[in-house]
């Protein structure tokens, strides 16, 4: 295993933590689609998920490979890090862009666990990965907004108190860029339910919690913008390196699991007299899924000391994020394969891992999207769109 392992001693809490939420645990909120309410109330409690929270605002001001230990012991222990991962990096666009008061009003609370700041409102149907082209509105009214539109796989917004919405302030006029006269404001969720916000659950082929949102003349206080009006395309674009970072760093934690998992199936399971593992039909493709997961693994190592360093690692954060997102994935694969009909029976939560770690090949970004970043801004390819 690798030699140098980032915060030991967090990994150890984090994963104590985790091994009192097993398998049964998942798989029971799996089939019911519902919420890890218990398990997010104990990280929030035990102060994990507000790591990246500086001192002065009431957490514990670590580096980003601080939470990408966190979220990747989570992973690597068979838990599910969707439920809670984005109040990680979406505090960071208040924290880099939200005024003093904002920051004294809510980052305190979120850190000591008395709101949620875990929705993330940017992506709609008709625009999909376009940003640019996103139609909800949000419409100056005295001193507030006035936001009518809507928003899809919003996830986590029926467990979360405040949304980072991004609207258009401007319309598009020509000439115009894109991606200029689009807002970030924060929603205060508890209050907008039912005077302008509409949320319904969408089911999908995983347990992610994840939401349609609705805006019907939905009234917000002028103060709840976050930086400057117009800005709000560079301050989401200003998160997504962490975002990219941390999603890895899971994938990563779900490659792990799977390759333990598969690991020690293979020692056990004897077929022909002799355990499976030693066909080397069998050990082959284990080995192969540990290479990509430590390649991997060195490709986020390497974002985020560029990351930590101030620099702005789009390239290494877009790879980071593929890699190990194919990582993962090529390791469930493997995993299912090699329990042959066992990979497929719900008690051994492969198939549910296999379903969750899938996600991360579309979002938050698709693959396709990491490979035109590459190609148009790192090897200097003719833009495509
Ligand atoms: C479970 C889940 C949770 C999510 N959570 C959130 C959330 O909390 N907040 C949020 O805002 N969004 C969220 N998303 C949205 C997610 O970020 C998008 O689904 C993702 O970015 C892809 O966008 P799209 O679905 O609109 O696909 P589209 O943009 O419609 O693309 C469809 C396919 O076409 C490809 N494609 C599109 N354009 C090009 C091109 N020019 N060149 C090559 N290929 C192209 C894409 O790569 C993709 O494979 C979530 C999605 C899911 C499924």
């Amino acid at each position: 295993m690798p030699a140098e392992v980032t915060y030991p001693e967090l990994r150890d809490a984090v994963a104590k933590l985790c091994a009192k939420y097993p398998g049964e645990y998942w798989r029971k909120l799996d089939q019911d689609r519902a919420y890890p309410t218990d398990f997010v109330d104990e990280l929030t409690k035990a102060g994990w998920l507000s790591v990246l929270i500086p001192e002065e605002f009431g957490g514990s001001g670590l580096p980003l490979s601080a939470a990408a230990a966190v979220l990747e012991e989570m992973q690597a222990a068979g838990c599910n890090g969707g439920a809670c991962h984005a109040q990680m990096y979406t505090m960071g666009t208040l924290l880099r862009h939200g005024s003093d008061e904002q920051k004294a009003e809510v980052l305190p609370k979120i850190a000591r666990g008395e709101l949620r700041l875990q929705a993330f409102g940017v992506t709609e149907p008709t625009s999909g990965t376009d940003t640019g082209a996103i139609k909800t509105t949000a419409v100056r009214d005295g001193d507030h907004f006035i936001i009518n539109g809507q928003k899809i796989w919003t996830s986590r917004a029926e467990h979360s108190d405040l949304m980072v919405l991004l609207a258009r302030t401007t319309p598009l006029q020509e000439g115009m860029k894109k991606t200029a006269g689009l807002s970030v404001i924060l929603v205060d969720m508890r209050e907008a339910i039912g005077n302008g916000l509409t949320i319904k659950p969408i089911r999908t082929m995983m347990n992610h919690a994840t939401t349609e949102v609705f805006f019907d003349d939905l009234k917000v206080p002028v103060s709840n913008l976050i930086g400057e009006e117009g800005k709000g395309m560079k301050y989401i674009l200003s998160g997504m390196n962490a975002e990219r970072i941390l999603i890895a760093a899971e994938c990563v934690g779900d490659a792990k699991w799977f390759i333990k998992k598969a690991t020690d199936y293979a020692k056990d399971r004897t077929v022909f007299d002799r355990p499976i593992g030693q066909n080397q039909g069998v050990q082959f493709p284990i080995a192969k899924a540990y290479t990509n997961m430590r390649a991997a693994e060195l490709m986020v190592k390497e974002a985020l000391k560029l990351y930590e360093a101030g620099e702005n690692p789009g390239e290494e954060a877009n790879m980071a994020k593929m890699l190990a997102a194919d990582a993962s994935f090529e390791a469930a694969n493997m995993c299912i394969q090699t329990h042959g009909g066992f990979g497929f029976a719900e008690e051994y939560d492969i198939e549910r891992k296999f379903r969750e770690t899938r996600l991360y090949q579309t979002a938050p970004i698709s693959t396709n999207l990491i490979f035109s970043y590459l190609a148009e801004h790192v090897l200097g390819l003719p833009r495509s769109y």
